[in-house]
């Protein structure tokens, strides 16, 4: 294996900021096309940005968050936490007994890893299940979780939603949702009804995904659970600085969700057009994707000799993509435990700009590289690590 844990999968990310660096000095930012679908934007006028310096502007921004954080997810108070990742581990900070049972309904395995971490930390025991037939709620059960929408963008039947909600309602055990992509790719582009509408107790949302907002978490829940877990996150740090929230504020004022819808059907012809020479590129709600599994198949198609790993396959073509075409995928810049499904996000700024026909290319030519250098370990380490 050449990315085996997660101190490699750090090692990984910083040879792919670095090369994103030399882009930025030796080309330019116009060479570097980011698909990933994680924007970081930062909209901010200078007004806004002298603001900051005193006390008068957080009171501002926090105040203006609770108008724009309600119209985007309802619900009775609103959160701004520093990453997705931190609302869900002061959530079950707060919420989580030791020893007891914490069970997650997702469309589809695998998990976000914070979830399954912060259930170790607090020592609770952690059920998932993405069968309805098979999820059940067990005694002593502290927390329900759904996820809206993975990490690869799979979403969760509406019906499915109310019916696992129902079954939490029956027993009295509140519902926390992480709706981290699916906020806006469940409500927007597949009508669905907001999480907190949907009886949800609390629900959490990623500024940074499918808007164009900086990475941080925006909660919503019932005031009182809200306010528990506001607790926990400001004993531990976990909640969002001042400047966070002005991005997300004016993020949530931008928001009108016609790229997602506009992406929806431009990957309809992207999709066709990959189907002329690979066959296991699959649709997602606002682009395109290739698993882990897809992309070995996709090798083992053209009779190569393999001697990296499955996933490992995936780590280097998305940094193929990267160095060689400009091409910004999340296997190259995620974070530890992230998923390493490569996926190319239409909606985005420089998704929209892109030609088809070019990206097409892109993507064959850092193919054919990869097919050029899997039997060769060292050669493909060096791709990765730099080193
Ligand atoms: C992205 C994501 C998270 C975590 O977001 P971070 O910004 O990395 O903390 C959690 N859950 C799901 C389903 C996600 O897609």
């Amino acid at each position: 294996m050449i990315v085996d844990n997660s101190l490699d999968e750090l090692k990984k990310r910083e040879n792919a900021l670095t090369i994103i660096k030399h882009f930025i000095f030796n080309k330019n930012r116009n060479a570097l096309f980011d698909l990933t679908g994680l924007s970081g934007g930062f909209i901010a006028t200078d007004q806004e940005i002298n603001l900051l310096e005193t006390y008068i502007g957080p009171a501002v921004f926090e105040e203006e968050i609770q108008k724009y954080g309600k119209i985007h997810l309802c619900g009775e108070k609103i959160l701004p936490v520093n990453r997705t990742s931190s609302g869900i581990l002061a959530t079950i900070l707060a919420l989580v007994e030791e020893d007891s049972n914490v069970i997650h309904f997702l469309p589809e395995f695998p998990a976000h890893p914070s979830i399954i971490r912060a259930c170790n930390l607090v020592n609770a025991n952690y059920f998932e299940f993405d069968n309805i037939n098979k999820f059940h709620i067990l005694e002593n059960t502290s927390l329900i979780i759904i996820t809206g929408s993975t990490m690869d963008h799979k979403i969760l039947d509406e019906n499915l939603f109310k019916e696992v909600i129902s079954q939490a309602k029956n027993h009295n055990i509140p519902v926390f949702v992480d709706d981290a992509s699916g906020a806006r790719l469940r409500t927007t582009i597949f009508n669905q009804e907001k999480a907190f509408d949907l009886g949800a107790d609390l629900v959490i949302t990623s500024t940074d995904k499918l808007m164009n907002g900086p990475r941080g978490g925006l909660m919503t829940g019932t005031k009182d659970l809200i306010d528990m877990v506001k607790v926990k996150a400001n004993q531990f740090g976990l909640e969002a600085q001042p400047p966070i929230i002005l991005a997300m504020l004016n993020a949530l004022k931008e928001y009108d969700g016609e790229d997602l819808i506009n992406a929806f059907s431009k990957k309809e012809d992207f999709i066709k057009l990959l189907e002329t020479k690979f066959t296991n590129f699959q649709k997602t709600p606002t682009g395109v994707m290739i698993s882990v599994e897809g992309l070995y198949n996709e090798v083992k198609r053209n009779n190569t000799n393999i001697s990296v790993s499955k996933k490992d396959l995936s780590f280097i073509y998305s940094m193929i993509l990267l160095k060689n075409e400009g091409i910004i995928t999340i296997p190259a810049v995620s974070m530890p435990g992230a998923s390493a499904t490569i996926r190319f996000d239409l909606s985005t700024n420089d998704g929209k700009k892109l030609d088809l026909e070019v990206l097409f290319n892109k993507i064959i030519n850092s193919f054919n590289e990869l097919l050029n250098v899997v039997d060769n370990e060292e050669k493909c380490k060096e791709i990765v690590f730099n080193n």
